[in-house]
């Protein structure tokens, strides 16, 4: 039997479901998932997974897309089609597909729901029970690893948005410690008050942006003095200059920071110079 899956009010067989790319679920993992379990084709801890389901909709803000009544009809209907009679149900829903940008799209974006259904062999399950399992532990690294440039960026998604409803373009992420690691999607520098040019270290905390390593040349050829170590949000708000690098916005002065002024509230000189000599550099290498 072909399986089915409900996708953004229709139901259409699994082959050819699909959302579109640029749906933020694919592209940033922005979005929020249940699973229930089915047993003689109904849901089972049906009010527990709805209201999590609620409660992770709100928490990120993304737009309840139907009534628990709807869904419930939807959830239904998917598990119904697909003949399940002991399995799972599974929901997806995301903030809906637009043009790829790291903050909300504009309200009125219909978040996508998808669902789909599927049997489970509880007789293999229920043997598996009778003889248990093994576990391996693992380090906890749920999220820890910023230096893979992974497309799970809801983090930085909901650090954006901060950031653009509180009027600033770009977020600059601060570890435990109170020191800044780098931008949302952006790496993050300052010219400290010694006039000592200051970048993170690349550990797993950060991303080792490839921007960031040209502007490293441009600092070496130019004779500036380097620190790559870590500054604080203080020791940033106290800079000469601040600013920031990525592909997408070459290098692009900071001129205040928590609405603290930098320096004298305009483009320092050195951010000034080195964005021109980047993007000479960048112009005239490209292949
Ligand atoms: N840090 C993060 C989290 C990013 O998403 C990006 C770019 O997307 C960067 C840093 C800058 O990297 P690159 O200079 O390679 O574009």
């Amino acid at each position: 039997m072909s399986r089915v899956a409900y996708v953004n009010g229709a139901y259409v067989p699994l082959s050819d479901a699909s959302v579109s790319v640029e749906d933020r679920g694919f592209q940033f993992a922005d979005g929020v998932y249940e699973v229930w379990s089915v047993f003689d084709g109904k849901l089972a801890d049906y009010e527990g997974h709805m209201t999590r389901l609620a409660r992770s909709l709100t928490e990120l803000r993304i737009p309840i897309p139907m009534t628990r009544q709807s869904l419930t009809v939807v959830l239904k209907e998917t598990i119904r089609r697909n003949r399940v009679r002991e399995g799972i149900v599974y929901l997806q829903v995301t903030r809906g597909a637009a043009r790829r940008d790291h903050p909300f799209p504009a309200p009125g974006t219909l978040p996508s729901v998808v669902a789909t259904s599927r049997s489970v062999d509880f007789q293999k399950a229920e043997a598996m029970a009778r003889k248990g399992v093994a576990v391996l532990t693992q380090p906890d690294i749920r999220w820890g690893r910023c230096d893979i440039k992974t497309v799970g960026l809801l983090p930085n998604v909901l650090a954006k948005q901060a950031a653009r409803e509180a009027g600033a373009y770009e977020a600059w992420m601060v570890d435990e410690l109170g020191l800044v690691t780098e931008g949302s999607s952006t790496n993050a520098w300052i010219i400290d008050k010694n006039g000592k040019v200051r970048t993170r270290d690349t550990q797993a905390n950060i991303l080792r942006g490839v921007t960031r390593a040209a502007i490293l040349d441009l600092l070496a050829q130019e004779g500036l003095e380097l620190e790559e170590r870590p500054f604080t949000v203080d020791e940033a708000k106290e800079a000469k200059e601040a600013f920031f690098t990525a592909a997408g916005a070459f290098l692009m002065p900071t001129v205040s920071i928590d609405g603290v002024k930098i320096g004298d509230g305009k483009p320092g000189p050195v951010a000034t110079k080195l964005r021109r000599l980047y993007l000479e550099r960048a112009r005239e290498e490209a292949i």
